[in-house]
């Protein structure tokens, strides 16, 4: 008897101690976008939200996935050079926003650059390098201005037979932002996304303290960081070589690829952060930024208004943007930063 008293004390305690401390935060990784997705919520009713920002992630890949045989984009690549496809408005949305970062980049940025990542199967089952045949072949079917949206009917059409689009440079920024507009629409105020390397931060950490990002060293392994983002209510998007690759001959081949060579960048960028209150933004201009290289990349990044840039080039020089400030600290004196104007 005495002993079940006691149970049932020590049961009565601890309820009354879930109540009175809370758990800070609820954390969940899962797999979507082919990389894992880390989504981190405070306060209360976290896992409804965790599971409501899955759901979502989910959906939107299965409309976006181009390796997926049903989604959406798939079929509209089945359908190149023969016939316009009816697509989802947010789909529309996206590739519009994928070909207007085609047109600021000069075509550094491509979402028709599918054919090529076919081709080289970076990050696929089995890479290899193509000859130069091949990929003088496939060059031809990236242009994103061959990719022609018929507004009226909400439809796409890939002129050329073999074109291939590939949301895999800006889908996940899409992903980011429609997940912190789905916390804020359930009423959380304070969630941390991470969907491999896309950072949204909503909110801020607590009590009007900013999130504190780390942003990846790309010389060590993965957790390293170079240095430390504070942001509240932004997002921090990092494009880099240490991603997705495989190794040939001695040379690492990463999954950047540049559309008016074919080949993999190779201008000296270990990686491209972007820092903008809008993922999809900064998701594609940190690849686009990435291939066209420091000068050209840090001259565009200073031409939008709120959008910031951290650059890290194989010397271990950081290149920052004139609006980063005290937001950034560097870890330590490994690397050297470097005066943006120095670099025109
Ligand atoms: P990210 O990790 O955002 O830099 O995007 C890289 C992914 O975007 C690659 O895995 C490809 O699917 C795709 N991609 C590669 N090169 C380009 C490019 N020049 N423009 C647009 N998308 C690209
Ligand atoms: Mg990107």
């Amino acid at each position: 008897m005495i002993r079940r008293v006691c149970v049932i004390c020590i049961v009565t305690l601890l309820a009354a101690g879930c109540a009175l401390i809370r758990p800070p935060s609820t954390r969940r990784t899962e797999l979507v976008f082919d990389t894992p997705c880390t989504v981190t919520v405070f306060g209360r009713n976290a896992n409804r939200a965790i599971d409501a920002v899955f759901e979502e992630m989910r959906r939107i890949d299965r409309i976006m996935n181009a390796y997926d045989r049903s989604s959406v984009v798939s079929e509209l690549n089945e359908a190149a050079g023969r016939a316009p496809v009816s697509v989802p408005e947010e789909l529309f949305r996206v590739i519009e926003t994928g070909l207007a970062f085609g047109e600021v980049t000069d075509g550094a940025f491509d979402i028709s650059i599918g054919p090529l990542v076919a081709l080289w199967d970076i990050g696929g089952e089995s890479p290899r390098v193509p000859s130069a045949t091949e990929i003088e072949d496939v060059l031809d079917l990236v242009n994103y201005r061959d990719v022609l949206l018929l507004d009226y009917q909400r439809q796409v059409l890939l002129k050329r037979a073999g074109m291939r689009i590939d949301l895999g440079g800006i889908a996940k920024g899409y992903g980011a932002d429609r997940a912190a507009e789905l916390l804020h629409e359930i009423g959380v105020e304070s969630a941390l996304l991470d969907f491999g390397g896309n950072i949204y931060a909503v909110g801020s950490k607590a009590q009007d303290r900013p999130w504190r990002i780390g942003i990846q060293d790309p010389f060590e392994p993965r957790g390293n960081y170079l240095g430390v983002l504070s942001i509240a209510d932004t997002s921090v998007v990092t494009s880099g070589t240490y991603e997705r690759y495989f190794e040939a001959n001695g040379k690492r081949y990463h999954h950047i690829l540049d559309p008016s060579t074919g080949y993999p960048v190779d201008n000296g960028l270990m990686s491209v952060t972007i820092i903008a209150s809008s993922s999809m933004t900064a998701d594609a201009l940190a690849t686009g930024v990435f291939v066209l290289g420091i000068v050209d990349g840090l001259a565009l990044v200073e031409a939008f208004d709120g959008v910031e840039a951290i650059l890290v080039d194989e010397n271990r020089r950081l290149y920052l943007s004139s609006g980063v400030g005290e937001r950034f600290v560097p870890s330590d004196d490994r690397f050297t930063v470097v005066d943006r104007v120095k670099t025109e």
